[in-house]
């Protein structure tokens, strides 16, 4: 891809054409130096006209019916006049070449509505990369008038971590089957969500789909201390997406209101932007000549049980110090 003329993407973005919308994230998708340094000067232009949206994280294991959720929820918010954008976040996709998540053939509906706008997750390779990726085609989208932002990821992992850093409010997908729950607990991921719904609540499953709504609801009581809206939806028939958008609605009203949204999206770009600075010492430490001519040695003397791990540390760390020759 040739370096584009960055005002005139910037004025495409602006004024919502999807073409430059698409080409924007895909400058700021490229890890090449020069596509990197157009996309910085993109967003700066953008930044301006981006903070606008709803910004929500979805997120659940594979099965769980995320894009038939998103499908449903992204068609009738449309249909209620929002502009809706879809982004994804996978780290996996790198390794398997190809991404399930953001899929348009899995959100059927919504890939042809014109008010939306679908984009699978990039390809980048760590999920650092792909956090970063997604950060900034969220500055895109943004400017470009879109005024909810969903952000999938998949219930694995570190991913889940890495787009609460980037949203409002968190949503997670459950379903009913014994064992679920608690395998959410153990992750993590009922710490940081800020919605739960007990999805596929239809047909016999619905009266499971209920009372595993009523003991993640007391089960969250005792371990956040707070009660968090658990509710029961069905992404096929649409049944409960009202309610469970409601809420998320709601969470973000009240951050409004008490002045944290704000705050929470200033210390997002306070903490992203100290990751970036540890992201790039880290590339300049493992390319660094020095590093990179004694690492073998020491990390085969590390194996050997010949050289403790902080011994070889230090010495990586005073190579990294010494001039490059
Ligand atoms: P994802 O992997 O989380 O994106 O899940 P999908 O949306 O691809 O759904 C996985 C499977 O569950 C598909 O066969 C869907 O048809 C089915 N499914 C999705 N939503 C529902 C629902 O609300 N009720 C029922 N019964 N099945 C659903």
């Amino acid at each position: 891809m040739a370096v584009p003329d960055v005002p005139a993407l910037a004025e495409g973005v602006l004024a919502g054409e999807r073409r430059a919308v698409a080409r924007a994230i895909t400058l700021v998708e490229s890890r090449r130096a020069d596509h990197r340094q157009a996309a910085q000067e993109l967003l700066v232009q953008l930044l301006p006209h981006a903070g606008a949206a709803r910004r929500v994280g979805i997120s659940g294991v594979p099965g769980v019916g995320k894009s038939t959720f998103i499908d449903s929820l992204g068609v009738d918010l449309t249909a209620a006049g929002s502009k809706v954008a879809v982004l994804a976040v996978d780290p996996s996709s790198a390794r398997s070449g190809g991404s399930i998540l953001g899929d348009k053939t899995r959100m059927a509906r919504l890939a042809v509505d014109p008010a939306a706008f679908i984009r699978p997750a990039p390809t980048a390779g760590t999920l650092g990369g792909v956090a970063q990726a997604t950060r900034e085609s969220m500055v895109v989208v943004e400017a470009a008038g879109y005024d909810v932002v969903l952000v999938e990821t998949v219930g694995v992992g570190q991913s889940e971590v890495a787009v609460a850093e980037m949203v409002d409010t968190f949503l997670f997908l459950t379903l009913a089957r014994t064992g679920d729950q608690l395998q959410g607990i153990k992750r993590g991921i009922l710490e940081i969500a800020d919605v739960i719904a007990v999805n596929k609540a239809d047909g016999p499953g619905e009266v499971d789909a209920r009372r595993a709504a009523r003991e993640l609801a007391g089960a969250l009581r005792m371990l956040r201390g707070e009660p968090v809206p658990v509710l029961t939806c069905a992404g096929l028939s649409g049944a409960g997406l009202a309610e469970v958008w409601a809420q998320v609605v709601a969470h973000q009203d009240r951050l409004r209101a008490s002045g944290q949204l704000a705050e929470r999206r200033r210390a997002q770009q306070v903490r992203w932007t100290w990751q970036l600075v540890r992201d790039g010492l880290e590339h300049q430490l493992r390319e660094h000549p020095a590093v990179r001519s004694a690492a073998p040695e020491l990390e085969a003397a590390v194996l050997a049980g010949e050289l403790t791990p902080a011994l070889a540390a230090r010495q990586l760390l005073d190579a990294f110090g010494t001039a490059p020759a």
